[in-house]
């Protein structure tokens, strides 16, 4: 009786083992199947790039290629960003995000589909256009993998949502597509799923970091006026170069000192701009910062860190009160991307199983700004993750790793990934990832 129930359990064992392999290995046909194909879809996203805001024809070659593959498409949903739905049956509803837009970079890649474009910007200045932090392949990659999921449909059941998105680069599409109604238009997703290229990981390989994974961006202006006059009678003025000069190096101790040690936050004061002549001390001085932060406490504490210090230095220079600095946080700040530790872990699972252990890394957070996080900030509290995926060939990678020799970072006009590696890897990982989501097999 014992040994019938032991040899039911070890037949049970190996189903559920070969099922496993069985779905492996159709997934990875399903993707070979469609990369040439894939590959004539990139080249074409990679020569006519759009930067952010104009991505007219790229969302209507997005729209395109998913109604070809059954989605039913809602065009320009949020302006430029569109939306697609697949309902296959009883299940989870799962979103799936691509980003769409190019940099005004001239590319240097020397490849022989680069992009040669110049085009209007949306303040209609002329500026060249490239990928040149591959959402070409994010696009690419959300194609192949909607792709896989359609022809692997009976092994799974649930809702895609599927996302493109405008406006990454200048942190404004995702917001936008939040307040637009993206959750109340859209069944509201049980997770949220995004990739973004790595040109330090091995193409194909997966990067991931179960909590916030990007920094929070935010654009600060500091405004330091004083007393201006003639440069042979400084007695007579409230010299502002003085004053911004000490506050530059005042700000210094904001991180250092201030902020706990095992809180990453960077304040960078990237231009300093005033006065107009060697023998005038001039009225105003202004300075411009980024300010990068992983928690909203971190934030509130950097900002209000910015406005004591301004103000003491102020005083101390015998500003009055009306004419103390003023620090002016822009609009638009970018929330960090807070993945979902849960979700990032189970996800990890898969792609495991999918990839093996040796192409899964755990990175550090970057200090990098991706509006991806605003989908995870709304009320309805998605959980999302957002995992790096390595785009560096072998070739290059071996010769960096033996000779040092420098890879080109992302917004490098000569970065492009390399495409067959990245998009093997990356739609079979997120396809696999996907389907157990879907069949609660992570739960
Ligand atoms: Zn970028
Ligand atoms: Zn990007």
């Amino acid at each position: 009786m014992k040994k019938s129930i032991i040899l039911i359990l070890l037949l049970a064992c190996s189903v559920t083992a070969y099922n496993q392999d069985n779905l492996k290995t159709q997934i990875e046909s399903a993707v070979a199947a469609i990369e040439n194909e894939h590959y004539e879809i990139y080249k074409d996203l990679h020569t006519h790039p759009e930067v952010s805001l104009m991505e007219i024809e790229t969302a209507k070659k997005m729209a395109m290629h998913l109604e070809d593959i059954g989605f039913d498409v809602t065009r320009s949903f949020s302006a430029n960003s569109l939306v697609g739905v697949l309902e296959n049956g009883e299940g989870p509803v799962i979103m799936m995000r691509t980003d769409m837009d190019a940099l005004p970079i001239k590319e240097q890649t020397g490849l022989p589909y680069a992009s040669k474009v110049i085009m209007k910007d949306a303040s209609g200045s002329e500026v060249p256009a490239m990928h040149a932090c591959g959402h070409d392949m994010h696009m690419t990659l959300w194609l192949g993998t909607l792709n896989t999921l359609v022809t692997l449909k009976d092994k799974w059941s649930g809702t895609i949502i599927a996302v493109a998105q405008q406006a990454e680069e200048i942190s404004g599409g995702a917001k936008r597509m939040t307040e637009d109604g993206l959750f109340e238009q859209f069944p509201v997703p049980a997770y949220a799923l995004a990739y973004h290229v790595n040109a330090e990981l091995p193409a194909g390989s997966v990067g991931y970091y179960p909590g916030p994974i990007f920094g929070g961006v935010s654009s600060v202006d500091i405004h330091i006026h004083g007393y201006g006059g003639h440069g042979a009678m400084p007695h007579t003025t409230i010299d502002p170069v003085v004053i911004a000069s000490r506050i530059v190096l005042a700000i210094q101790t904001l991180v250092s000192r201030e902020i706990e040690p095992f809180q990453p936050a960077v304040v960078t004061v990237g231009s300093i701009h005033g006065g107009s002549k060697h023998n005038v001390i001039p009225d105003r001085v202004d300075l411009q910062l980024t300010v990068r932060f992983f928690s909203d406490e971190v934030y509130e504490q950097i900002i209000s860190g910015l406005k004591r210090i301004t103000r003491g230095v102020g005083l101390s220079a015998g500003l009055p009160e009306d004419r103390l600095p003023e620090v002016i946080p822009l609009e638009g700040v970018t929330p960090p991307v807070a993945n979902d530790p849960a979700l990032v872990n189970k996800a990890i699972l898969s792609m495991e199983e999918m990839l093996g252990t040796g192409n899964i890394h755990k990175v550090n957070p970057s200090t990098v700004g991706e509006d991806f996080g605003m989908y995870g900030r709304t009320k309805e509290n998605v959980p999302i993750a957002l995992f790096w995926l390595g785009a560096v060939g072998k070739e290059k990678y071996d010769d960096h790793i033996k000779n040092s020799t420098p890879l080109p970072g992302l917004h490098n006009a000569a970065f492009h990934p390399d495409f067959y590696p990245t998009f093997r890897g990356g739609a079979a990982a997120m396809t696999k990832t996907m389907i157990d989501l879907f069949n609660g097999k992570l739960e």
